[in-house]
């Protein structure tokens, strides 16, 4: 398993949806004060990440927010900490495996997970 930072998707599909990963230094629904690492937008179609968080802390973020988007998009109405779980368990299964078409990385190669 390689050891340096795996970077996070420039976007993922979710339906026939393609959402967008945005790094943002503070995201878009944070209030003066507030701390947050992660949104969802349904209106953007966009999954906002915190700039500068630890890489493990970010995956996390990912997955959650991916669980927020699936969440909203199939009104399943998930209880928060199931999706807070999920996101959880979800980062320590991906992080192993090297995603395609990274951000930073500069690929353009395909979108699909490949196990490493
Ligand atoms: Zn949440």
């Amino acid at each position: 398993m390689e050891d340096k930072k795996l970077s996070l998707p420039k976007t993922i599909k979710v339906g026939p949806h393609t959402v967008t990963i945005k790094y943002v230094e503070v995201p878009d629904c944070s209030e003066p004060g507030e701390f947050i690492f992660g949104s969802w937008c349904i209106q953007d179609l966009e999954i906002q990440i915190r700039e500068g968080l630890e890489p493990s802390l970010e995956w996390e973020t990912f997955w959650h927010e991916v669980m927020e988007c699936i969440n909203e998009m199939t009104d399943a109405d998930i209880p928060h900490h199931f999706i807070q779980t999920f996101g959880l368990l979800l980062a320590g299964i991906t992080g192993g495996m090297k995603i395609c078409e990274c951000q930073g990385l500069g690929k353009t190669e395909s979108t699909h997970l490949a196990a490493k």
